[in-house]
């Protein structure tokens, strides 16, 4: 997870957030339906409108946000093909419950959503599950390089050293894996972790292969053994 980094994909691109951004900078940046499209179209085209039909940069713009091809004449809305496509709540509403759910340290529940952005309930309910659907997808892509530390962990309390057989009966077992800054290995930069069926090579070969990038210098203890302490290949 990168904690409080702010930036959220919305399908196939960015919108990313200032670290760190203040309700009042956020009102400043963000405040507007215009200043919200604005950044839509920034993070979606970022090289300027490239129509999705025929990959024409040759357009005008219409009322509403609007993009028109001048070649295929195709119309493109900026949230076409986007988690806001066929909303009827305004842009300035999904940036704010964005705003919400990226910057706080706790998690929000729909209700406070609900009563922060003064929509319905159903509402609060939908916007927070495609959101956090996003969020994980974002989750799903991040992976880990440079030095990592990896090492397990059980839910109800961490394993106590040298036992053989990791672990107590009925907790659950974790595989944490921690990137830290190379010179500063004391800097955590990103953490990842999984709950596991059991601590097995079995199930962390695939989980390792899928999120740390190869030529990684992993560290671990007897974990995973053909992970141990090596650059990972
Ligand atoms: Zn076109």
């Amino acid at each position: 997870m990168r904690e409080g980094d702010g930036s959220l994909r919305v399908t196939s691109y960015d919108v990313q957030f200032q670290k760190g951004l203040s309700l009042r900078e956020f009102i400043e940046d963000y405040g507007s339906e215009d200043a919200c499209r604005d950044a839509l179209i920034r993070a979606r085209w970022p090289e300027g409108f490239v129509c999705p039909e025929c990959g024409s940069t040759r357009h005008c713009r219409l009322a509403r946000g609007l993009f028109q091809c001048q070649d295929c004449r195709k119309q493109t809305s900026p949230t076409a093909g986007t988690i806001f496509e066929g909303t009827k709540l305004p842009l300035t509403v999904w940036f704010q419950a964005m705003h919400l759910l990226t910057q706080g340290k706790h998690s929000v529940s729909a209700l406070e959503l609900k009563r922060q952005l003064g929509v319905h309930y159903e509402t609060a309910w939908m916007m927070k599950q495609k959101l956090l659907q996003v969020m994980i997808e974002r989750e799903e892509r991040t992976t880990l390089s440079g030095r990592v530390e990896v090492d397990d962990a059980y839910m109800g309390g961490e394993r106590h050293g040298g036992r053989r057989g990791r672990g107590a009966e009925g907790k659950t077992p974790f595989v944490v894996a921690v990137q830290t800054d190379v010179e500063h290995p004391e800097k955590v930069l990103f953490l990842k972790m999984k709950a596991l069926e059991s601590v097995s090579t079995k199930e962390l070969e695939p989980w390792f292969r899928k999120f740390i990038e190869p030529g990684t210098l992993v560290l671990t203890d007897e974990l995973c053994p053909s992970f141990s302490v090596s650059s990972f290949r």
